[in-house]
């Protein structure tokens, strides 16, 4: 598909709803696509690149949306989902432990999720956050792309050994539901590839081909 067309998919993309813990999220119908990622990942910026929209994660850092899980519509029952960013310091105790439940509940059950996209800056190591996560999807066999995020700070050499190792990391824990991709939202570095895989999990494609 061109960029172009591929873009296109993103058109109409418009903030459905913020679901703070306890809340209802909207009906569990079509397909949709979550972002989860430490804060400060780059998450955002990817969410902004991928869309081709710059403000579009500032509509999940309005107060009171950061803590929540926030929807976007792109029509025909597709949805983009901004998870809050996890392992903020400043952020209350109280509303961090809330973070668990929330997400871990969300990746389990929820039967219009379609793939998960994890950014990791590339410069670090895997926690047991990202573990968590990775383990949430596994229990639901549910497709994850780890973006290694801000890849321009690394030299070419270098970005490849990251790659190598996070490769490694994923096969030694038998992830095979689990892709892991260099990514820059500031260079384009991967972006067209994590783009395709959003576009494959929406099933943009097989919906907007000519019948
Ligand atoms: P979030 O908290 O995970 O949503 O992260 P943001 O998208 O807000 O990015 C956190 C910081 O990393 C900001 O200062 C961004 O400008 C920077 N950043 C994000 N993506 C990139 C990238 O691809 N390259 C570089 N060099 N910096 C980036």
């Amino acid at each position: 598909m061109a960029k172009r067309d591929s873009l296109a998919a993103f058109h109409a993309i418009r903030f459905l709803q913020s679901v703070p813990f306890g809340v209802r999220p909207p009906a569990d119908r079509g397909r949709e696509v979550a972002f989860a990622g430490r804060s400060n990942s780059g998450k955002s910026s990817a969410l902004n690149a991928l869309t081709g929209r710059r403000g579009l994660a500032r509509a999940s850092r309005t107060p009171g949306r950061t803590q929540a899980i926030n929807f976007f519509d792109l029509g025909d029952e597709t949805r983009l989902v901004d998870l809050p960013g996890y392992g903020y310091a400043k952020v209350p105790e109280a509303l961090q432990r809330q973070w668990r439940p929330l997400i871990e509940d969300y990746l389990q059950h929820r039967d219009s999720l379609s793939g998960l996209m994890l950014t990791v800056d590339c410069r670090r190591e895997p926690t047991e956050l990202e573990t968590l996560l990775l383990d949430w999807c596994a229990h639901s066999a549910m497709p994850v792309r780890l973006l290694l995020t801000k890849a321009d700070k690394l030299g070419r050499g270098e970005a490849a050994t990251v790659l190598r190792r996070w490769r490694a990391w994923l096969a030694e824990q038998g992830r095979t539901q689990v892709e892991v991709q260099l990514f820059s939202s500031q260079t384009g570095t991967g972006i067209d590839e994590a783009r395709e895989a959003l576009l494959d999990w929406l099933n943009f494609r097989q919906k907007k081909a000519p019948a």
